[in-house]
């Protein structure tokens, strides 16, 4: 049997869901496919599971500032973590219920099967063809689990099975400590488990600010045990697990891969579209149409490995829906880069990173944190905030960060960097007191006094008190 219609969405996840209310405002003439669970990556096994557990995790390690507050009794309190991961299925529930919502109502034009392209406006799914003048690929992606280790059975999770486990092992390595490998290896550990935390790269969480990175490292470290800059083996042995890297060797009843996702396009006969494919099997993609060449498919999401983020991933859907509903190729500009780490202190960078920018062009504020008014007051003062400025200028071009509600000063960052704003600019906003964002006020004056109309007298070249209760 073979069906002609207007826009085919392979992929019912964040991007595929975009794509979806944008195709649907145009046709009526749409089919979306999905394989394996509804109710995408982000409610069932992302952002939001992963959110719950460290929400929990973080509420029962704030008992560790209790006596410094002149609070006792912390040392009688436990934490049940099977009742922990109990709320957090419970919560991720909920969130997919409200997630089915988009696909449940389609009737006839929501079908369950794996697609597979077999030309670019053909796709196989079970015994159906269907054909489409265009075709929006959001297949998303999967754990990346070493063969080796696929061995070793349950007791190598990934986040598709740690929210699904009743309770804890005593021991656990987390295996990968980029953004999502350091959230759960934090979590983990605030919540009693042993944790110890590999990356064979030298640094963690994504950074590339040495400086910022030091001071992250610094703080985790206190918590688990890293060991960075050295790949890992994992072999079985009769008391668990053996971690090795270097010179440690660390043994624990289960590992968590985080090592990276690999975007689900192995199968799905990209090879039948007549694109080259580069050394990773990925298509070109125009991050601004999200359009694989000049085909009439295109590709969103984790799916094609740009920014595999929940934000970048609806656009990306949205940008696509409307190009494939519409058949016009728009370009869109996209977004200011964010990105935060819900550890804690949480990380974030904005704009451009540390390692792209032009050292001869810029000028850097920075704060630490560990005397920061506010931060001192909340027993939260850790962390250091690094700011970019083009030096000509005094354009905000980027920041690193890891510091006490970086999630939400990275948003007032990103703001700037979209509205092209200067340094001063950003000081001629009222900050009050006492607030976290001083802290990157006085990064922001870092700037300012090192740029060449840094003195001018009006309310953005106020200078610090230097005194901690006022800054
Ligand atoms: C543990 C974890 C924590 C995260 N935390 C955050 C966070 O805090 N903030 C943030 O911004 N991002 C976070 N992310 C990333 C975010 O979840 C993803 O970027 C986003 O969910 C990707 O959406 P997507 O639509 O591309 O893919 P998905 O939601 O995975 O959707 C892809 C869909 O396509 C289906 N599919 C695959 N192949 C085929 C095929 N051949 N035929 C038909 N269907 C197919 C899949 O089964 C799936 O249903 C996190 C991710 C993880 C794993």
């Amino acid at each position: 049997m073979q069906t002609e219609l207007d826009t085919l969405i392979i992929g019912a996840g964040s991007a595929g869901l975009a794509a979806l209310r944008e195709v649907r405002k145009r046709t009526e003439n749409f089919m979306i496919v999905n394989d394996g669970p509804y109710g995408t990556t982000c409610a069932r096994v992302g952002c939001m599971p992963s959110k719950a557990l460290i929400e929990a995790a973080n509420a029962y390690h704030r008992r560790h500032a209790f006596d410094a507050f002149g609070i006792t009794g912390a040392a009688r309190l436990s934490v049940d973590v099977p009742a922990v991961l109990r709320r957090v299925r419970k919560l991720r529930d909920a969130f997919v219920a409200g997630t089915l919502k988009a696909t449940d109502a389609l009737g006839e034009r929501s079908l369950a099967g794996r697609a597979r392209l077999l030309d670019p406006n053909t796709v196989q799914v079970g015994e159906r063809r269907l054909r489409a003048r265009r075709i929006v690929v959001t297949t998303g992606s999967r754990p990346i689990v070493p063969a080796p280790w696929r061995a070793l059975g349950e007791r190598i999770l990934t986040s598709d099975t740690l929210f699904e486990q009743e309770s804890l092992p005593r021991r656990i390595a987390v295996v990968g400590m980029g953004a999502l490998g350091l959230e759960i290896a934090q979590a983990l550990s605030r919540l009693g488990v042993e944790v110890a935390g590999f990356d064979a790269a030298r640094r963690i969480a994504g950074l590339t600010d040495e400086d910022v990175h030091a001071a992250l490292a610094r703080s985790v470290g206190e918590e688990f045990a890293l060991h960075l800059g050295a790949p890992v083996e994992l072999t079985e042995t009769r008391d668990g697990i053996a971690v090795r890297s270097d010179q440690v060797q660390v043994v624990a009843d289960a590992v968590v891969a985080a090592i990276g996702r690999r975007p689900n396009l192995d199968d799905l006969g990209l090879d039948t579209l007549g694109v080259e494919l580069d050394e990773r099997g990925m298509p070109p993609v125009d991050p601004t149409t999200m359009r694989i060449a000049d085909l009439p498919v295109f590709l969103a999401g984790d799916a094609n490995g740009q920014v595999p983020l929940l934000h970048e991933a609806a656009d990306e859907g949205h940008i696509a829906g409307i190009n494939a509903a519409t058949g016009d190729t728009t370009c869109f500009r996209r977004r200011t880069p964010l990105a935060v780490v819900f550890c804690d202190p949480e990380v974030a960078a904005v704009g451009r990173r540390f390692a792209e920018l032009d050292a001869s062009r810029t000028v850097i504020g920075e704060v630490s944190f560990e005397r920061q008014g506010r931060a001192v007051m909340a027993q939260r003062n850790h962390g250091l905030m690094r700011i970019y400025a083009d030096r000509e200028s005094g354009r905000l071009t980027g920041a690193e960060m890891c510091a006490p509600a970086a999630e939400h000063m990275a948003h007032l960052l990103a703001l700037a960097i979209e509205r092209e704003l200067t340094a001063q600019d950003l000081l001629r906003m009222p900050f009050y007191h006492p607030v976290f964002e001083e802290g990157l006020r006085s990064a922001l004056r870092g700037i300012s006094s090192q740029l060449a109309n840094g003195g001018v007298s009006d309310l953005a070249s106020c200078d610090a008190y230097g005194v901690q209760a006022l800054d």
